[in-house]
């Protein structure tokens, strides 16, 4: 058998201990700010059946056409996708479970996605995702109330320098009259368009309007808007969406080729765009996909939803200085000799029973090498025990962050000594928040 150590899958990254606290420390303030405006959690599979992707996000995009990870079921042939995005599979659910029977629904997830992409910074093969969608509401209230929730999340993240573009891409019939100018002016300059777009044309040619080439762009500045096509209600959706964030404060410009990689939006789009991480900008992007329930079998509802990328928010977070810190360990308990290592275990169970974070030193070693894992374990006091301590039915605290003196205890008034200190350091530190 080959020793040759095995790595993980190109563009699928570990998340290490002092990065995966991190993690954990956003994951809860999304909790947070989540259920601060009443959306409620739903887990969907990691895998889906093939078509619901093909129908939900179209066939001419870049996700179907070259992304995803498909397969076919070994036992029964059934084609398999691990999932490249929720918007889909959270509608899927939705309407397998009929929650929409009596009321709309506000839900989110958030959890890994996997996209066949070329790995660089800020973009990978496996990356994780926050989705929040709202079921059920024709808006424009509710895509007011999503920038506005965004911001709020920017703010309790500690980012700025976040701009929001928007657009509003009509309904069907808009987007069909348009589709048919756009390919008459797209024609006209065939000779300027590369492979993609050419290819894009006749199957999908508003993906054309979201080009990255350069000379493909110079051609799209002067296609046909369509802002032109919009019917009065397309029209009064998005005055309504503007005025509701010029109320609310919030800064904005419209972008005309924003248009999502995504066929099931109409309606309003956007995207939180940073400059800070290069050339993958988008940290957060979604709108409205009114069509999309009943295109996967479901009554037909309204909806809008987005989804943030939580590898560029994080990303982003350290780029500007700011970081989530981990609660640290209350105590780490040094113990040496025979009597001492029953003792001590018993000591950081009732330590523990008062809601302390305790690590015992395990496999031995001297006094001196414990103290040295004890300090480099972060925790604020060691707590140490010998067979004298034992004996005696006491633990020495000694502070490790701090100063302070050392000071020999009952296991009991040790625990009220390091609960008091834990308080007082961070309030929050126990409350399941950074
Ligand atoms: P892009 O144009 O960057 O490919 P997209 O339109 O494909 O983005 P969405 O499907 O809207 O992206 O996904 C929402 C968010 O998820 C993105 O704004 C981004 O923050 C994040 N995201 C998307 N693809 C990746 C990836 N491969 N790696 C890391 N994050 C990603
Ligand atoms: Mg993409």
């Amino acid at each position: 058998m080959s020793r040759t150590p095995l790595q993980a899958v190109r563009g699928m990254n570990d998340v290490l201990p002092d990065e995966a606290e991190r993690w954990e420390a956003f994951e809860a303030v999304i909790r947070d700010w989540l259920a601060g405006y009443g959306y409620r959690p739903i887990r969907m599979p990691l895998v889906e059946p093939t078509p619901l992707f093909k129908r939900a996000i179209g066939e001419v995009t870049d996700i179907v056409e070259k992304e995803m990870y498909s397969f076919e079921d070994a036992l029964n042939g059934e084609q398999l996708t691990l999932r490249p995005e929720g918007t889909a599979s959270c509608v899927r659910a939705a309407i397998q479970h009929n929650l929409l029977y009596d009321s709309p629904r506000r839900l989110w997830y958030m959890g890994p996605m996997f996209r066949h992409e070329r790995p660089q910074k800020g973009r990978y093969r496996q990356f994780h995702q926050v989705g929040v969608e709202a079921l059920g509401y024709a808006g424009p209230d509710i895509d007011i109330e999503m920038i506005v929730m965004t911001r709020r999340l920017w703010q309790r993240l500690g980012l700025t320098g976040i701009r929001l573009e928007i657009n509003t891409l009509g309904d069907s019939a808009a987007r069909a009259a348009h589709r048919a100018k756009l390919i008459a002016y797209l024609e006209q300059h065939i000779d300027r368009l590369d492979d993609d777009a050419k290819r894009r044309l006749h199957t999908n040619p508003l993906r054309v309007l979201d080009s990255k080439n350069p000379q493909v762009r110079e051609v799209v500045a002067g296609a046909p808007r369509l802002e032109d096509d919009l019917d009065d209600a397309a029209r009064a959706h998005f005055a309504a969406f503007r005025a509701g964030l010029e109320a609310a404060g919030i800064d904005y410009t419209v972008n005309p080729n924003l248009v999502r990689g995504l066929d099931y939006y109409n309606y309003t789009v956007f995207e939180w765009i940073t400059d800070q991480l290069g050339a993958q900008g988008t940290v957060c992007a979604g709108g409205r996909y009114d069509g999309l329930v009943e295109q996967i079998g479901g009554k037909p509802a309204p909806a809008c939803g987005y989804a943030m990328g939580v590898e560029r928010l994080l990303a982003l977070m350290e780029a500007g200085g700011t970081t989530l810190a981990a609660a640290p360990s209350d105590a780490y308990v040094v113990r040496v000799g025979d009597a001492a290592e029953g003792f001590a275990a018993r000591v950081a169970e009732l330590l523990r029973d008062a809601g302390l974070r305790v690590t015992v030193h395990c496999g031995g070693g001297s006094f001196k090498s414990q103290m040295k894992k004890a300090d480099a374990s972060g925790a604020r006091f060691a707590l140490i025990i010998g067979d004298d301590e034992a004996a005696a039915g006491v633990v020495a605290v000694k502070p490790l962050r701090g100063g302070g003196e050392q000071q020999s205890l009952a296991p009991a008034d040790a625990a009220a000594h390091l609960r008091a200190a834990a308080s007082a350091a961070a309030p929050l530190a126990h409350g399941g928040q950074s």
